[in-house]
């Protein structure tokens, strides 16, 4: 069965749920609103997590900023998700702990940031904070700038692929019959009272389905539903806007990082530092083989339907953050090896001072069409729960089930445990990414593709098995979001292409000229968008 007469059968039914958005806020709500039982279909009109979901810092984090800010609720739920989901996702949520120098004059001083940090362990339950003194400070990180070092404190939160993260909850969804279908673009909604015809005069009557349009063949769909959920983050009031004259609620903030290869920034633990320039929290720590530095909070007024790109302004701020916090390592900016920009959903409550904006989520439910924006990647199953209560006025058979439910569970089991082939942690990383189908990856694997990729902890293996089962339409999606070997590579990856596409090509039934036109398209995407800023 080909993809349009497939996805026409699916369209035909009426659903229970139908989520627009396949980043983490959609990926969560179409797990928890399955498993209840409920008929739930997502619609992404790009790629899984191409939206922010895939460009995050990708830190599991409590916040340590929201405390400054008074933000205890929100602190104390993502301290609490933090730990749930260490537990539940071992494997692809990891510890990380964190150094913070103790610099003369600067802010905050010890006293401010440890007081902060006992609250934080506080609502973690444990205490993993630590002040230690100047010289065991420069063993423990030992390319930071030694001029006022007197000392620093350490502390814990966890690491994640963001991704990788959306694909494993959608993953988790289908178990429970929930369907995702990516580049299928919701153009407007269905309301009751409009005619059936596409393209007729849009009514103010509730909402009752969506009116789709295919990104790959641009066929046209119709899909029916009790609800429609709007989990498209950044692009949340466009879709609010279309049905009624809405005031736009969200104000889009760009983040930009940079990647470095580990040799050039070696980390023991993550750095977390003040701006030299304008004293906001800053980043470097290590993630999949590279190092990340982040991040910037600015205002994106670029075009949404665009992905947005780091601008030459805020890859100098990162630089010299690095700079001044690692002096002896005389980085410069050619050791970055690629970069990412993502637009975060904010609230806007007018604030001056775009890093003031609260990080909290927002829910509302206007006309039948439920909106879920706002929040953080590591809250994602308070914010789907959040939604069904909301949902259950709507559909009353969730009011007693609306329980939170442990998220996935990871047991390796004994055979990939052991599994001698696999190089070290791997068993552990690839359940933890893939659940139960980890077996089946390994199995699937030809001679040699069990080792890892140079420079990266992904094995090769991976990739056959994405281009086999994870729904790879493009081949960005398979080197920036199935694998993220565009960000981790020089160039993109550029080099290992040729491999990549012996193992894929044939999994993905494309011709030479497909794959060829494939190629040219994502290293010109590449060159845009992850490279280095050019003016
Ligand atoms: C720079 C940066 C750093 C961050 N760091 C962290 C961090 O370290 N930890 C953390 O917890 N959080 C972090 N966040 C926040 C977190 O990444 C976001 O809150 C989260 O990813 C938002 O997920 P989402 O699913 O709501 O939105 P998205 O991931 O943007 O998903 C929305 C999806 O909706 C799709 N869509 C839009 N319109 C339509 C339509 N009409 N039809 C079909 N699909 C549509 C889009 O294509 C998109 O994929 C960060 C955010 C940014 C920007």
């Amino acid at each position: 069965m080909n993809r349009r007469q497939g996805l026409s059968e699916l369209f035909a039914r009426q659903w229970d749920v139908v989520v627009i958005g396949g980043g983490i806020t959609g990926a969560g709500i179409l797990l928890e609103a399955a498993r209840r039982g409920l008929s739930a279909l997502l619609v992404e009109q790009r790629d899984f997590a191409w939206g922010t979901s895939s460009r995050s810092s990708k830190l599991v984090h409590g916040g340590l900023r929201y405390l400054k800010e008074g933000q205890f609720a929100l602190t104390r739920e993502s301290v609490h998700e933090r730990e749930h989901l260490l537990r539940q996702a071992a494997g692809l949520v990891e510890p990380q702990s964190f150094a913070f120098g103790d610099y003369v004059g600067r802010k905050p001083g010890k006293r401010a940031f440890l007081f902060g940090l006992a609250i934080y362990d506080r609502m973690a339950g444990q205490k993993a904070r630590h002040y230690f003194d100047r010289e065991e400070f420069a063993a423990l990180a030992p390319n930071v700038a030694a001029d006022g070092l007197q000392g620093g404190m350490v502390y814990s939160d966890a690491k994640t692929d963001d991704a990788r993260l959306v694909l494993r909850v959608l993953q988790e969804a289908r178990r429970h019959r929930g369907v995702a279908v990516n580049y299928m673009a919701v153009e407007s909604l269905l309301r009751e009272g409009d005619e059936a015809a596409p393209g007729a005069a849009a009514s103010d009557g509730q909402v009752r389905g969506v009116r789709l349009r295919d990104g790959l063949d641009g066929a046209q769909h119709e899909v029916r539903a009790r609800l429609v959920i709007s989990a498209t983050g950044a692009w949340a009031d466009r879709l609010r806007a279309r049905g009624a004259a809405q005031a736009s609620r969200l104000r889009p903030l760009r983040g930009s990082h940079l990647v470095l290869p580990a040799w050039r920034l070696p980390l023991a633990q993550a750095i977390s530092l003040m701006h030299p320039a304008d004293g906001r929290p800053v980043f470097a720590f290590p993630w999949e083989g590279v190092t990340l530095v982040g991040t910037t909070d600015v205002d994106h007024k670029g075009d949404l339907s665009r992905e947005a790109a780091i601008t030459r302004a805020e890859f100098d701020y990162l630089m010299a953050a690095l700079r001044d916090q690692f002096p002896q390592l005389d980085l410069t900016e050619q050791d970055a090896i690629a970069t990412y920009a993502g637009v975060r959903p904010v609230i806007d409550s007018g604030k001056a001072d775009p890093s003031k904006e609260g990080r909290d989520h927002a829910l509302w439910l206007e006309d039948g069409l439920l909106t879920v924006t706002g929040g953080k990647l590591t809250t994602f199953r308070v914010i789907a729960l959040d939604a069904l209560k909301l949902a259950s006025s709507l559909l009353p058979e969730l009011k007693d089930r609306l329980a939170s439910q442990p998220l996935f569970g990871v047991d390796v089991p004994p055979a990939l445990r052991f599994h001698r082939a696999l190089p070290a942690g791997q068993a552990l990383r690839l359940q933890g990414r893939y659940g139960d189908q980890a077996r089946q990856l390994i199995d699937a694997a030809q001679p040699g593709e069990l080792a890892l990729i140079p420079g990266t902890q992904t094995i090769w293996a991976q990739l056959r098995w994405a281009a086999r089962c994870e729904s790879v339409c493009k081949l960005e999606d398979l080197m920036l979001r199935r694998s993220r070997l565009g960000i981790q590579l020089r160039g993109g990856g550029a080099g290992i292409l040729p491999r990549i596409r012996a193992i894929c090509q044939p999994e993905l039934g494309w011709s030479d000229q497909r794959w060829k036109a494939e190629e040219a398209a994502y290293l010109a995407l590449w060159k845009t968008h992850y490279s280095l800023p050019t003016s």
